[in-house]
């Protein structure tokens, strides 16, 4: 009886963990590689005035990286994207995001935020709730707490995974 049991269990647990995988499939298009993006955060209607064209206010919340190029890519309000349009201390500076463009998309989605300070350090970017210890992406009251969060900063290197590539690309 117990062995039967047993049997039954890990049946249960094969069964779990393959009808696991195949959701993961369903769910998973192919993921753009992430790159890095440099430049700065600025809002369209802005950069477009300076550039001669005139705008509406539709456009005033859409924001967009600025690279050295001149180049504007509009960043997605999504879970991380979004604090670009929050939050106007992140915007107006040099950054560095790691994130991707998705074929035939003009949209950056951005996935890690890098700013600097005043010595031109690289700081990892996000929100951070004193109280709880955990981070967040967006401002918002603290998911745990709903205390206010600050705006924190990291002095921290780009990821391996970019730099392997860069280096493999040389
Ligand atoms: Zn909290």
């Amino acid at each position: 009886m117990c062995y039967r049991s047993l049997l039954i269990g890990i049946t249960c647990l094969c069964l779990g963990s393959s009808g696991l995988a195949n959701s993961d499939q369903k769910e998973t298009k192919p993921t753009p590689k992430k790159e890095l993006f440099r430049g700065r955060v600025v809002i369209v209607k802005d950069a477009l005035e300076k550039r001669g064209i005139t705008a509406f206010e539709e456009m005033k919340e859409q924001v967009a990286l600025e690279t050295p190029e001149g180049k504007l890519l509009p960043i997605v309000a999504d879970w991380r994207g979004r604090a670009f349009y929050q939050d106007k201390r992140l915007r107006n500076r040099k950054v560095e995001l790691v994130g991707y463009q998705r074929k035939g998309l003009p949209y950056l989605q951005v996935l890690m935020v890098f700013t600097f300070d005043d010595d031109n350090q690289r700081m990892y970017t996000d929100y951070w709730c004193d109280i709880c210890s955990i981070p967040m992406y967006e401002i918002k009251p603290c998911d745990c707490c709903q205390q206010d969060i600050r705006l924190r900063f990291q002095p921290q290197d780009l990821p391996d995974y970019l730099t392997r590539d860069q280096n493999a690309k040389k």
